[in-house]
C-alpha cells in the first residue's frame, strides 16, 4: 500500500504552483500556517458576495442565511473534535486569543492566591504569557514540567509536580518545534485524579490527525482555523459545558448578553456568553469548508502520509554532516527541527528561500526550548498533506548545497 497521498491534492491549492525567485516554490512553513485549498478561497469570496448580513440580530433574509451558515459551522467542528454540544464550542480569532479566554475567564472562576498551574517546558509563548500575567494578577504559580533528550515528557516527572494546590495543567497535544505528541489521555487521568483540569494546545494537533475531545477526556482545547487550511482570524475553544457554565464572559459587548441596563446585565446562555461583538461569520464557515476539504481527503490518510514524510525527513537529513535533530521521540508529528554546523539559522533559512524552499528559523516563539538545548535559534521544516518526498529531497540538497557554501 503506498503510505503517501497522491501528489494531484496539489492542484487543489492554486499557490502551490507558483514560482518565487523563478523556481517552484518548495512550501515547508505549514506549522506556522498552512495553504489554502480553491475551495475555502472560493467560499470566502461567495459569501461575500452573495449571503453577506450581519449575523444573529436580523430578521431579513440574508441575516438569517448567514447566521444558518455560521451556526452549520459550529456544527461542523462540533463533529469534526467530536464534543457533546454546540455550548461547548467558541469561535475566537485563534489559539492565542482562546488561551488569552482562559487565563482571563477560567482565571477568574477558579484560581487563588497560592494556586498552582503546571505548564510544559515546550509550550508556545501563548500558553505561557497569558498564564504569567495571570499570576502576577492573582499571586498563582507556574511550575514547568520538564522533557527530555528525545524532547518527551516523562509521566514520573510530571506526576511529581501536583500538589494539594496544583489546579491546571496546561500542555500542547504535539510541539510546534520539537513534533513530540505528548500523551495527553495520561496526562489527563493524572490531572483529574489530582482535582485538577487540562487545558490542551490543539494548535499542532487538529491539523494533522483526529483528535476527540470525549476520547481524550480534555477540559479545554484550543486551535487556529489557519492551521487547518481553513482563513485566518478564526479559531476555537472547546470547553466542558459544566466548567465553560461557572466562567465569566471574557469581554463585554453585544451578542454576550441577555438584558442591559445601567444597574445590571444578565448574559446570554453558552457559547454566545463568551462571543462579544460581530463574530468572524465569513471565517467560520470557510473553516468549517476546511473541515470538509480534510474529511474528503480522509484524516487517517493524512496522518499516514504526513508521519511516512516526517520519518523519512528525519532519516534522510540524519545523513547530512553536521546536522543536528531536535525532538527525535517515536511519537513525533510533521515538524523537523535542526541546525546544521555552526551555520546561523537565519543564513541557512535565506539561502534556502533563495533556492525557492520557505522554512521557518528562529526561536519558533519557544524561547524556554531554545534554552532548554543552549541554542539562540533552530531551522524548522514542517509539512502538510500537500508535501511530497521529492520536496523533501530539495531541501536536503538545499542544505548540502548551503552546507559546502560555509
Ligand atoms: N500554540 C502552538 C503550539 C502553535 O504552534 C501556535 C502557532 N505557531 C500557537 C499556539 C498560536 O497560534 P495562533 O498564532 O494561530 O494564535
Amino acid at each position: 500500500m503506498n503510505t503517501y497521498l497522491d501528489s494531484k491534492v496539489r492542484v487543489d491549492f492554486p499557490i502551490l504552483s507558483r514560482k518565487v525567485y523563478n523556481r517552484p516554490l518548495i512550501y515547508l512553513d505549514n506549522a506556522a500556517t498552512t495553504q489554502k485549498p480553491q475551495c475555502v478561497i472560493d467560499a470566502i469570496s461567495e459569501e461575500y458576495q452573495s449571503v453577506n448580513a450581519n449575523v444573529h440580530r436580523g430578521v431579513h433574509y440574508l441575516s438569517q442565511k448567514a447566521t444558518e451558515l455560521h451556526e452549520n459551522a459550529r456544527e461542523r467542528v462540533r463533529q469534526f473534535i467530536n464534543a457533546c454540544s454546540t455550548s461547548e464550542i467558541l469561535f475566537t480569532r485563534g489559539t492565542t486569543e482562546s488561551l488569552n479566554l482562559m487565563a482571563s475567564s477560567y482565571g477568574e472562576a477558579f484560581l487563588k492566591e497560592g494556586d498552582e498551574i503546571l505548564i510544559s517546558e515546550m509550550e508556545h509563548h501563548s500558553n505561557i504569557v497569558p498564564w504569567q500575567m495571570l499570576c502576577e494578577r492573582k499571586g498563582c504559580r507556574i511550575k514547568v514540567i520538564p522533557f527530555n533528550e528525545k524532547g518527551e515528557i516523562e509521566i514520573e516527572n510530571y506526576e511529581k509536580l501536583f500538589t494539594e494546590r496544583t489546579r491546571l495543567v496546561c500542555v500542547a497535544h504535539v510541539s510546534n518545534v520539537l513534533g513530540t505528541v505528548n500523551p495527553i489521555k495520561e496526562m489527563g487521568c493524572i490531572a483529574h485524579a489530582h482535582g485538577a483540569h487540562i487545558l490542551v494546545d490543539g494548535a499542532q494537533s487538529v491539523p494533522h490527525f483526529k483528535v476527540d475531545v470525549q476520547d481524550l477526556n480534555c477540559d479545554f482545547l484550543a486551535f487556529s482555523g489557519h492551521k487547518v487550511y481553513g482563513p485566518t482570524g478564526i479559531g476555537v475553544l472547546y470547553g466542558r459545558e459544566s466548567l465553560l457554565e461557572q466562567m465569566p464572559p471574557y469581554q463585554g459587548g453585544g451578542e454576550m448578553i441577555s438584558r442591559v441596563t445601567f444597574e445590571h446585565t444578565t448574559y446570554e446562555k453558552l457559547p454566545y456568553k463568551f462571543e462579544a461583538g460581530t463574530p468572524d461569520y465569513v471565517g467560520s464557515h470557510a473553516l468549517a469548508v476546511a473541515l470538509d476539504y480534510v474529511d474528503s481527503i480522509g484524516m487517517d490518510k493524512i496522518h499516514t502520509h504526513e508521519q511516512a514524510l516526517t520519518r523519512y525527513a528525519m532519516q534522510q537529513m540524519s545523513q547530512i554532516e553536521g546536522m543536528h535533530l531536535y525532538g527525535t521521540s517515536e511519537r513525533k508529528d510533521a515538524v523537523v527541527a535542526f541546525n546544521v554546523g555552526d551555520i546561523h539559522p537565519l543564513d541557512l533559512g535565506t539561502l534556502l528561500d533563495r533556492l525557492g524552499i520557505a522554512i521557518r528559523t528562529g526561536h519558533h516563539c519557544a524561547q524556554p526550548v531554545m534554552e532548554h538545548y543552549g541554542v539562540e535559534g533552530m531551522c524548522r521544516a514542517s509539512f502538510a498533506l500537500y508535501s511530497t518526498q521529492s520536496e523533501v529531497d530539495t531541501l536536503i540538497a538545499g542544505i548540502e548545497r548551503v552546507r559546502k557554501m560555509f
